[in-house]
């Protein structure tokens, strides 16, 4: 069935969604705009797990440096108390 050609941005994927919502067959440039839109979303999934795990190594490489070292982190950690300034408490609080 062919209406008016409403306009779709062919080689898209908000293309390729108009073809299917109209119940017809994406052409070749809106496929191939699905298949990078695909690809790109696994990459980006891949990519969030590398930096998960990254993050998940950090983690796990400074609790057990501070375990190996306790004194000097509660060393440090006293010293930080001691120069780090208090933070401002909010206006809700501050203004009366
Ligand atoms: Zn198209």
């Amino acid at each position: 069935m062919s209406g008016k050609p409403k306009s779709i941005s062919h080689g898209t994927y908000g293309g390729y969604q108009a073809h299917r919502k109209r119940d017809e067959d994406a052409c070749e440039a809106c496929r191939e705009a699905l298949r990078e839109y695909m690809r790109q979303r696994r990459r980006g999934s891949h990519e969030r797990a590398m930096e998960r795990r990254n993050s998940n190594i950090s983690d796990k490489a400074r609790r057990a440096l501070v375990a190996r070292h306790l004194d000097e982190y509660a060393k440090l950690r006293a010293e930080f108390d001691a120069t780090i300034p208090y933070p401002e408490r909010s206006e809700a609080v501050a203004s009366s």
